[in-house]
């Protein structure tokens, strides 16, 4: 090759070297993301020498903390016993102690779990368990294979579940490959939704909207209706209104659909209960739970599956057509396994229940009056927080003067500072602006 075109491509490899490989969120070279170096219990440390106080544990999912190491030795045993199997062929104990785990949280309520790697994937598998349930159950129900969730909702990124979720701006690019078969109601929102109603007529009128979907698409098509108990990503820890899930679910039953709950990241404690439907009066026929299931130290999601629907698939082909090649992951399960273990030993659900009333108030106190503080919302140790224009009005933040997104880069750039989480899009899922404080559950004061 010429001379010329040799320095080029030494060069060209030069500054590939001081550049960052990574394909980030952000492609801009001129964005640096501080680099992390250790995490220890609550704390983060970066390669500059500052510390973060994890507020967010990242996006809500370190629910131990960091840097375990009843977790270490768990995952190392379990490499040395064995690391991978193909879960089609063979189990390994921590699977199978893991979904024993979780199906005992239940409360009777659910027969068996199915583990894979991730939240969307998890929601993936209960769109497909939920259409496999009706094939099976009576081949007359082969029409049912639409879905109702809900506006200003987040499902996850694949195809599949990125079409379950409303949320306007992760959508509109991918809006052309979108499933069709799925359709959005209102959520439960009461900063925006509740209209001078009480908590009654609140609900009644969306039962209604759900019960009006029903009927726009023929309820005979239609498998289930998808809904986050706790809101979390796309409004900042939107809970229901009293009785909300209850009329959804007797919706749902009059057409002989199911409900799944996205508990991927309400799930596992988040809210101060194990599940966040305990607090709902209902139980979902199908469930995701995700992040704080293996609380960041190994990738791993699941689905509960109530009897009926393993039943069902057990008289029928007798397995779910489905699978990945990491499900049940050996050493995802068992650090999984030690995380809840320490949990239940460590009481760190009630300490999230008291953290969070704590946290709470605190919150309140500190921001309450500020000019544009919406609203202030959360259950357990999962609060968000919505910033607006004007008080009275509720204008919210165009997300290009994100204010969440500011607070956090601040913050970052303390030499001590607190992570918290940005949200964009709570008014419609395009405007609106949010902060998630959703620290790990083992926070003390
Ligand atoms: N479902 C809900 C409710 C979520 O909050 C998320 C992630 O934030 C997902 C699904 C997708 O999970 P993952 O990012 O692990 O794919």
């Amino acid at each position: 090759a010429p001379a010329a075109e040799l320095r080029d491509i030494k060069s060209h490899n030069h500054d590939a070297m001081s550049r960052s490989a990574v394909l980030h969120r952000s492609i801009h070279e001129n964005v640096k993301f501080p680099r992390l170096v250790g995490g220890k219990g609550n704390f983060l440390e970066t390669d500059d020498g500052r510390r973060i106080f994890d507020a967010s544990g990242g996006a809500a999912v370190a629910c131990i903390g960091h840097g375990s190491p009843r977790v270490r030795d768990a995952v190392a045993k379990q490499m040395m016993q064995i690391s991978y199997c193909a879960s089609t062929f063979y189990s390994n104990d921590a699977y199978e102690e893991l979904c024993r785990l979780l199906v005992a949280s239940a409360h009777g309520h659910m027969a068996k779990a199915y583990v894979v790697n991730s939240g969307s994937e998890a929601m993936e598998a209960a769109m497909k368990l939920a259409r496999q349930y009706y094939l099976e159950k009576n081949p007359a129900e082969n029409q049912r294979t639409r879905f109702i969730a809900r506006k200003q909702s987040y499902h996850g990124t694949t195809i599949g579940s990125l079409s379950m979720g409303g949320h306007k701006a992760r959508r509109v690019k991918f809006e052309p490959m979108l499933v069709d078969n799925i359709s959005h109601v209102s959520p439960c929102f009461p900063y925006r939704g509740q209209d001078g109603e009480t908590d009654e007529q609140y609900v009644s009128r969306l039962a209604q909207e759900l019960d009006d979907e029903f009927q726009r698409v023929g309820p005979e098509t239609v498998c289930a209706f998808v809904a986050e108990p706790v809101v979390g990503a796309a409004l900042g820890c939107v809970g229901s209104v009293p009785g909300y899930f209850q009329a959804m679910k007797a919706v749902c039953c009059k057409y002989g659909a199911l409900l799944i709950m996205d508990e991927v990241m309400s799930g596992m404690g988040r809210t101060g209960t194990v599940h966040a439907w305990e607090q709902e009066g209902v139980v979902p026929d199908l469930q995701t739970i995700g992040k704080c299931l293996g609380g960041g130290y190994q990738p791993i999601a699941g689905v509960l599956v109530n009897n009926v629907i393993v039943q069902t698939l057990d008289r029928g082909s007798g397995a779910f057509m489905h699978g990945h090649t990491y499900q049940g992951h050996a050493v995802a399960c068992a650090a999984a396994l030690e995380i809840q273990r320490i949990i239940q030993e460590d009481g760190l659900i009630n300490n999230c229940q008291r953290m969070g009333q704590l946290m709470g108030k605190l919150l309140h106190q500190a921001l309450d009056s500020h000019p544009n503080v919406g609203s202030i919302r959360g259950r357990g140790l999962f609060w968000g927080v919505e910033f607006v224009l004007g008080k009275s009005t509720k204008e919210p933040f165009p997300v290009s003067d994100g204010v969440a997104m500011a607070i956090c880069e601040m913050g970052m750039k303390r030499p001590y500072c607190i992570g918290v989480y940005p949200g964009t899009g709570t008014a419609d899922g395009i405007r609106g602006d949010h902060i998630i404080v959703s620290p790990a559950y083992n926070i003390v004061t």
